[in-house]
């Protein structure tokens, strides 16, 4: 390897891979194995003991069991590490099993009660936290209150940015420095780590829902974690004890989309800014939300190396123009989830926040899109046609 740093669209497609010439392949293998032959009941038990409280297989004791350690999911573990400036990462079979696995091993198993969550969040990260399923008791505040909400039993604090459905931008430093002694956790599926890299601004550990960009191709359901080896080991121990594992299947296909992850997301994002920028002028758009656009606290160029591919508007008919909407298009997919290689459209209120409290839940003439590969005229020409229903039925 080289001695220089390497940029990010480099890492992207050689990170993980540094054996390949030694095991002379070309492509990342995938063992699909359930368990492996032990060596002898003393090492494998070691190796067992290791990994069962969040730890590496012994090098003389192997895998012992997949529920344990998979060698393709922790290639890919490794890769996003890299790209995340971490010192290692966490795969999961899905963001909310991440999610969980975090909330779970800083608050349950350290005897810690209380988590601070600054609001808006993904609405299934805001129904994990309000449901009370964890054990855990949540605080639900705004960025600036953080350190009002800190008490003494506080374990994790959560934020996202930017921010599920509305693009909101946290300033992850300003938090942190809230957080005092207590780790920040924040969500970086919408920026990816191309974008941002919260543990370079003092987060603890940096969330992805991997379904999202990190896959790309709508096929995945996968979370991971970036963070230190003290805090991957508590979750690595939750994910032994409860089972949240990644598959290998999916893992290779996430190590994959890695390395598309840096051209995909400069297209898709260079399509969002055409996009917010022309649905700010419609009439039937009465906002538009997208840190290209709306940046009050100036964290675009700073925190975040650019504005991302996510957009929400608002539409000034409401629900029905919103219905009228998402009925009307036909290349955007309307469908939830985000990220991918073609454009979706949804209405967060009626589904992904559909579980948030009434009082934090998006308004109901809120419509979020995902940006796709899709040449941007095409995607503006499907949206002038689908947004002219939208005004007609405002009209009625
Ligand atoms: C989708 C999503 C999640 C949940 O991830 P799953 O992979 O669906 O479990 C968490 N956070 C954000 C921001 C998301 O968009």
């Amino acid at each position: 390897m080289l001695d220089q740093p390497l940029h990010p669209d480099t890492l992207a497609v050689h990170a993980g891979r540094s054996d390949f010439a030694a095991l002379g392949v070309h492509a990342a293998p995938i063992d699909l194995s359930s368990t492996n032959p032990l060596p002898d009941i003393l090492h494998g038990g070691d190796s067992y003991e290791s990994m069962a409280t969040g730890g590496h297989p012994l090098p003389d004791g192997g895998n012992v069991y997949a529920r344990l350690w998979n060698p393709t999911v922790a290639r890919f573990e490794e890769a996003l590490a890299e790209l995340e400036h971490a010192e290692t990462a966490v795969a999961f079979s899905s963001g909310m099993a991440a999610m969980t696995a975090a909330v779970l091993s800083h608050t349950t198993a350290i005897g810690k009660r209380h988590v601070v969550a600054v609001r808006p969040l993904y609405g299934g990260t805001d129904h994990l936290l309000d449901s009370g399923l964890l054990g855990a008791e949540v605080t639900f505040c705004e960025q600036d209150d953080v350190a009002a909400a800190v008490r003494a039993d506080t374990g994790l604090i959560v934020l996202e940015t930017p921010a599920n459905p509305t693009l909101d931008l946290v300033d992850i430093a300003s938090v942190v420095t809230q957080a005092g002694d207590v780790p920040v956790l924040v969500d970086n599926t919408f920026a990816t780590p191309l974008l941002q890299n919260p543990l370079d601004l003092g987060a603890a550990m940096s969330l992805h829902s991997a379904t999202k960009y990190i896959g790309g191709h709508g096929d995945v359901i996968a979370g991971v974690i970036a963070c230190a080896e003290p805090t991957a080991q508590a979750l690595r121990r939750v994910r032994a004890i409860t089972g949240a594992l990644l598959h290998p299947l999916g893992a290779y296909l996430l190590h994959r989309g890695l390395a598309t992850l840096p051209v995909r997301m400069e297209r898709q994002q260079r399509s969002a800014q055409r996009l917010a920028d022309w649905l700010a002028e419609q009439d039937a758009v009465s906002e538009v939300f997208y840190p290209g656009t709306h940046d009050p606290r100036g964290l675009v160029g700073t925190q975040m190396r650019g504005s991302g591919a996510m957009i929400a508007v608002r539409l000034r008919g409401g629900y029905a123009a919103a219905e009228a909407l998402t009925g009307a298009v036909s290349l955007f997919t309307h469908a939830v989830s985000l990220g991918g290689v073609d454009s979706l459209i949804q209405h967060p209120a009626a589904l992904t926040h559909r579980p948030v409290a009434a009082e934090a839940r998006p308004g109901a003439d809120i419509v979020r899109l995902s940006v796709g590969l899709e040449d941007a005229a095409d995607l503006i020409a499907d949206l002038q046609h689908a947004l002219a229903k939208a005004e007609v039925v405002a009209a009625v």
